[in-house]
């Protein structure tokens, strides 16, 4: 498997082991099949029992080390059972990916208060027990690098109230977390995608993707792959000096994003530049 970010480079994390969560679809069944061909054994992680199982099998089969695990990562339970699971496959763990997230497509004025439970639950407590769950296994194996995938609706305002304040919850959980962690050798830091094409968009319809990532400066959605280099490169021991760090893997729609919206208003005629 090659990366559209760049080729991958097997043997990157022979002997290591990674847990994505949110790993039978969408950007985390992309890293973690990533993490497997880098050498990596890995843990399948997923609310979807059946399609982390099939992810897993099919890793197998190709020769990688990988063991599907039932893990709704809202569930204090599941985390231990997962750790403790993957300290008895593998006796170690170098890499966690909190990548599980959910959204509720709710402005301020809508959000009911259930719909802001579970995203909060899912988005920030999550990634805050998997960390705290993860961490002793990781000191254990000597330290390792946890990557929390936020958003750019982390680093913006964006019109879905609970997502966007999720997000922005967990860039500061990072931070707390890289503080907390660095004695313990564990880095932490977060990814910020942009318009990305899986699962979660996809229902949107390919129309509305492109359509809100002509506001990009390059002017056109991501990919899974496009995640997955820099995931990789944050877990892997090049980003050595590297933690509490957040980065928008954005296609520059931070950057230009205003800029962009205002040439399209221009060329439909809304304004005299
Ligand atoms: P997706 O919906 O395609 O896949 C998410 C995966 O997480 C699924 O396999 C799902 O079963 C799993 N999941 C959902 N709830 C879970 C839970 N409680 N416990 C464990 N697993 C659970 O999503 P994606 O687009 O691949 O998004 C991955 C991450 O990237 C999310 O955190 C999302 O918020 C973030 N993100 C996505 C985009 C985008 O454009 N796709 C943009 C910015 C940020």
């Amino acid at each position: 498997m090659t990366s559209s970010s760049g080729e991958l480079r097997p043997g990157r994390f022979a002997g290591r082991v990674a847990l994505v969560t949110g790993a039978a679809g969408g950007q985390g069944e992309a890293e973690v099949r990533a993490f497997a061909a880098e050498g990596a054994s890995v843990m399948v992680a997923d609310v979807l029992a059946d399609q982390a199982g099939e992810v897993a099998a099919d890793l197998r089969r190709h020769g990688h080390e990988a063991v599907a695990v039932l893990l709704d990562v809202a569930d204090e339970g599941q985390w231990t059972d997962a750790v403790d699971e993957c300290s008895a496959r593998f006796g170690r763990l170098d890499v966690l990916v909190n990548n599980a997230g959910i959204g509720d497509a709710k402005g301020v004025v809508d959000q009911g208060e259930r719909g802001w439970d579970r995203v909060m639950a899912v988005n920030v407590w999550g990634p805050l027990v998997g960390m705290r769950t993860a961490a002793p296994l990781m000191a254990r194996s000597g330290g390792g690098a946890i990557i929390n995938v936020s958003s750019m609706a982390g680093m913006t305002g964006y019109d879905h109230a609970a997502y966007t304040a999720s997000k922005w919850a967990l860039r500061g959980l990072t931070r707390s977390a890289s503080r907390e962690l660095a004695d313990a050798g564990i880095r932490v830091n977060s990814v910020h995608p942009g318009v990305i094409i899986t699962p979660m968009t996809a229902h949107f319809g390919l129309d509305v993707i492109h359509h809100y990532s002509r506001m990009n400066a390059n002017r056109r959605p991501g990919t899974p792959d496009e995640i997955v280099g820099m995931v990789l490169h944050l877990a892997s021991r090049e980003a050595s000096f590297t933690t509490g760090a957040e980065v928008a893997v954005d296609g520059g729609f931070l950057a230009a994003g205003a800029n962009r919206a205002l040439e399209l208003a221009v060329s439909r005629g809304e304004g005299d530049p």
